[in-house]
Parts: structure tokens; sequence; C-alpha cells
């Protein structure tokens, strides 16, 4: 399972299948991660540096973190896509299309001028967690987003 959490600063990936159950993020803020709560990641409760300092503790790789650079990333269920904004003006987006087995992630396109950011991998995992979310398969033949979703 696959879920993108943010708050004002940071966005946080989870990626259920890479945990080992080790607990280090509990114990480096428990406010923040609470195992039986939904959802278990409450990003509003702890000062981010203490955040960014337990999922640095992560022994896994099922946590990782980043800047949102005040990017916001929404999934546009219409055009089949989520999409980039800076201040509502569009800077990069991921597509799909619906297929037998679910959707198939088949573009990831960032701005130049907004690379290296990360804003990617939030796009890709902005369209995998509302797939999820929603029983559906998916897929990628866009070759960034097939190795956000093995990663
Ligand atoms: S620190 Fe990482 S591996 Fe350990 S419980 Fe938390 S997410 Fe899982």
């Amino acid at each position: 399972m696959h879920r993108m959490y943010e708050n004002e600063d940071i966005v946080v990936f989870w990626n259920s299948d890479k945990c080992i159950h080790a607990k280090r993020c509990v114990n480096g803020s428990p406010k923040t991660f609470c195992p039986g709560q939904k959802p278990w990641i409450n990003l509003n409760n702890a000062e981010t540096k203490e955040i960014w300092q337990a999922i640095s503790q992560c022994p896994s790789g099922a946590l990782t973190c980043q800047y949102r650079h005040d990017i916001d990333v929404n999934f546009d269920n219409q055009n089949c896509r989520s999409v980039a904004l800076d201040n509502g003006k569009e800077i990069g987006e991921c597509t799909y299309q619906l297929s037998e087995s679910g959707w198939n992630i088949y573009h990831t396109g960032v701005s130049a001028d907004y690379q290296g950011k990360g804003i990617a991998k939030r796009l890709v995992y902005k369209l995998i967690d509302e797939a999820e979310r929603n029983c559906v398969g998916v897929m990628a033949s866009c070759s960034y987003a097939w190795k956000v979703l093995e990663e």
C-alpha cells in the first residue's frame, strides 16, 4: 500500500510493503505515528523537525519525506491525471488510461524550472494512493512511474 501525507512544510511517502515494523518512527515522534489510528500518520501533531528526524531513522525505506516547496498536487478525476500547481499555475502532470486491469500510468512530466524538487514522485504517488483507496489496480508504462511503483 502506498500513501502520501502532507503538512504545510513537508510531504511524507509511506510504502507499507517495505515496513519491517521496527517502530523507530513511533518512538521518534509518537504523536505523529500512531499505529491503530486512521490515518496512522498525522503530520499536524508535532514539529516538522521532529517528524523529519523520526523518518530519517526508518531502517527499511518504508517512510521517506521531502519539502513541499509550496507546490500543490491534486487529483483531477475528470482528466484522468494528477496535476501540480504553483499558485494556480500548472507546472506538471501525471496521466493514466483506463484499462481492463486498472489504471495504466503512461506519462509523467514536470516543467523544466521545477525539476529536482520531487514533484514527479508526488504526482505518481497521488495516482497510486487514489487508485489503491478505490481498490483499482495500477500499473505503469511510463518508466518513471514504474520505478516509483517498484521502489
Ligand atoms: S520506522 Fe520504518 S520500518 Fe519501522 S515501523 Fe516505522 S515505517 Fe516501519
